[in-house]
């Protein structure tokens, strides 16, 4: 039997607990015992349980003090005074001041940017902000543009989803109905071209349901970015910028992010530098790689509430897969009035192959492999698990009952193993 590890922690006020849980299969019982405590901008309930898991980084901060216990073996736990939470106040103050403007005037709230390179809390910042803006009242949208991490659905996506209550502590920000647009890799690089598009896609349809919902358009948006923010990764963020019309940036932690961004951007964008929390704790890329296979395993089998995924057997010829982008030629052996960069966002079929295997589909809502196809969100994933040549069917793991409905696949790169 394993010992359970009891700690328990005074906080002064402004203080943080920070705790990892790093070993396999190991559990974390947080609880607040007296006082009031928040964890990335969720009021933790007094009495109540939070668990954590393998991989969990937290920080529960208090800003008037509070006690609060550990049940589980810790892999570092310690109490941090110094943190950056009263300029992140401010800078929630200061949106919450436009979005009043917004309301006198009829006008939009603030959209802003979260960009830095990668561990510096961009992700838990954006938590922050949206959290404290829906406990005002307000109703903002969250964009995560981070197709590393998936923070809205799963890696290899962009995303954007309504906020209308706080991050539950356990399971993040309800996943209802989110708008969710197919990339298939999970860093910018790999398509630039289909990245931009599709983030002028996402752009343009916040905007429209912000023209749609006055509460959300003066409540704002805050969009989460990647880490790359040198070289074509700049480029990709002022992209970003231009297209979703940003107002204010928030550079974490880069000084030359910030200079540049300082000068390149026009006048009315405010770009504001912001130190990072010395708590925020650098990954691994082999922990990135897990965490993005947790978030996929999640998409299946659920977090907290267990889903019961279906498995079964579709014949080749029942599916429409395709990939989007078609290996590119030089200029100079294409047809006239085609650039190379267009074959990066060609649709061309995809046929099944023992390569499949493992590989994760996502469902399109297009009817058609034409044009509108990356221009239409994503309905959800699937995941091949096994390819049968000879049988010509392939083994899907789904969230929905067969049959798969008839729509267009489209080949992810991100790969899952599933051994539920
Ligand atoms: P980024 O989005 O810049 O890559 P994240 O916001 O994902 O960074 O933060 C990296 C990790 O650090 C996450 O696991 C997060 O939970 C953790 N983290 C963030 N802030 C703190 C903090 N103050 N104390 C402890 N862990 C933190």
């Amino acid at each position: 039997m394993t010992e359970v590890q009891l700690q328990e922690f005074k906080l002064e006020p402004d203080s943080e607990l920070r705790f990892e849980v790093e070993s396999k299969n190991e559990k974390v019982v947080l609880e607040v015992k007296s006082g009031y405590a928040e964890l990335f901008g969720t009021e933790l309930v007094k009495g109540k349980p939070y668990e954590f898991h393998t991989g969990s980084k937290v920080a529960v901060f208090t800003w008037h003090g509070c006690t609060v216990e550990l049940r589980g073996r810790t892999e570092v736990s310690y109490v941090a005074k110094e943190t950056p939470m009263v300029v992140y106040l401010n800078v929630h103050a200061a949106l919450e001041q436009q979005r009043v403007a917004a309301e006198q005037e009829g006008t939009r709230g603030p959209v802003t940017m979260v960009v830095g390179p990668g561990d510096v809390g961009k992700s838990t910042l954006t938590r922050l902000l949206l959290n404290y803006a829906v406990r005002m009242g307000r109703r903002p949208i969250f964009v995560d543009l981070d197709v590393g991490q998936g923070n809205i659905s799963i890696p290899g996506t962009i995303g954007a989803t309504l906020v209308e209550r706080p991050a539950s502590i356990e399971e993040g920000f309800s996943q209802q109905a989110p708008l969710v647009y197919h990339f298939g890799h999970n860093s910018p690089g790999e398509n630039l071209e289909l990245y931009n598009t599709i983030v002028t896609r996402l752009a343009e349809v916040v905007t429209e349901r912000c023209e749609n919902n006055k509460k959300a358009s003066t409540s704002g948006v805050i969009i989460n970015t990647c880490g790359w923010i040198k070289g074509a990764g700049y480029k990709v963020l002022t992209h970003a910028a231009q297209a979703f019309e940003v107002d204010v940036i928030l550079v974490l932690d880069n000084e030359r992010l910030f200079i540049e961004l300082k000068r390149d951007m026009p006048k009315f964008v405010k770009v504001v530098y912001l130190p990072k929390s010395g708590g925020v704790v650098e990954r691994s890329s082999a922990q990135r790689s897990e965490a993005r296979d947790a978030r996929i395993r999640e998409y299946f089998y659920g977090k907290r509430t267990p889903y019961y995924p279906h498995s079964f057997d579709v014949k080749f010829s029942d599916l429409k897969i395709y990939k989007v982008g078609a290996p590119s030629l030089p200029d100079s052996c294409m047809p006239l009035g085609m650039r190379a960069e267009d074959a990066l966002t060609r649709v061309v079929p995809a046929w099944p192959s023992p390569a499949l295997a493992h590989r994760v589909l996502a469902v399109s809502f297009a009817a058609a492999a034409d044009e509108d196809l990356l221009h239409t969100n994503l309905a959800g994933f699937v995941c091949v698990t096994a390819v049968d040549m000879e049988r010509q069917t392939l083994t899907i793991l789904s969230p929905q009952p067969r049959p798969l409905p008839n729509t267009i696949l489209l080949l992810s790169e991100l790969q899952y193993m599933d051994n539920h």
